[in-house]
């Protein structure tokens, strides 16, 4: 993989990305309908997905929901495809745990219309990538036991070390645990997402709404995980907050409860505090 390619989407494996397909994420949206301009509803686009260097054929569909059924329901870009073409059948390949998990729960569960989610601890996950071209997109898969070896490697790293050398802009790979192979596909993960919430705040902390850098001509705005990397292995939009170095400080040093529908800190010490700026943690919630 070259790093002219930008990360876009990891998604966690379920039934349906083992079946028939996955749906862009609400923040997503604009910028892949863009791909569909002049596409008809509900016709969609051919694209190809690469998954360890293998073509496979999808479909980059705009799905128009049934207006008499579903009125209140907004077209939502998805990428499909048939479960018996080839995509689909090597993701069951390549997870075959969770595939036979999945199975055997929707079994357990017949006639029951309930969403199956994979045990914490044994999730697997499907990694978008654009390329150059805008109709082929690279997969990058992470199994279960790739994020067991991640995991041992960072048992012996606090959440604040992650943080510090997990942070691009300032990271030192000479001197960080990181630069372990192992750990390439679960740290790549974070490269521009964090950068790029940190231009979407201006570089403005999103609980006191500072950026304490400016007249220094400073960027001094961190990425804080909402639930712990360490623990979560999740560095998606939906678990980074930018802050200011201080109250990245004091959430580590007091481990306030996010609430993230009010948008509230509350602390040990029963201190509340409200977020000043949110552009993307509430959306991610829905
Ligand atoms: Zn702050
Ligand atoms: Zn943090």
């Amino acid at each position: 993989m070259t790093f002219d390619q930008s990360y876009i989407h990891r998604k966690e494996v379920d039934w349906s990305l083992l079946h028939e397909g996955l749906t862009i994420p609400v923040h997503l949206q604009v910028s892949f309908r863009t791909l569909l301009n002049g596409y008809e509803r509900g016709v969609g686009r051919r694209i190809t997905l690469l998954v360890e260097g293998q073509p496979f054929d999808a479909m980059l569909i705009n799905q128009a929901f049934d207006r008499e059924k579903y009125a209140r329901h907004s077209d939502v870009v998805q990428i499909r495809f048939t479960a018996k073409s080839g995509l689909p059948q090597r993701l069951r390949q390549i997870f075959p745990s969770s595939y036979a998990y999945l199975k055997q729960e929707r079994e357990l569960l017949k006639g029951k219309k309930t969403f199956v989610r994979l045990p914490e601890g044994s999730r697997e996950y499907f990694v978008l990538y654009t390329t150059q071209r805008p109709d082929v997109f690279t997969v990058e898969v992470i199994t279960k036991s790739e994020l067991y070896e991640a995991n041992t490697l960072l048992a012996g790293l606090s959440e604040e070390e992650f943080e510090r050398f997990g942070d691009f802009a300032r990271r030192d790979d000479s001197a960080s645990i990181l630069t372990r192979p192992q750990l390439a596909k679960v740290r790549k993960l974070d490269r521009s997402i964090g950068e790029d919430l940190k231009i979407l705040y201006d570089y403005r902390c999103q609980i006191c709404g500072d950026n304490f850098g400016e007249p220094y001509e400073q960027r001094i705005v961190e990425v804080h995980h909402v639930i712990q990397f360490v623990r979560s292995m999740n560095n998606d939009y939906d678990n980074l907050m930018v802050i200011c170095p201080n109250h990245h400080t004091v959430i580590h040093k007091t481990n306030p409860i996010f609430d993230r529908q009010a948008l509230k800190l509350a602390y040990p010490n029963g201190y509340h505090e409200n977020l000043k700026l949110d552009k993307h943690l509430r959306m991610c919630s829905i």
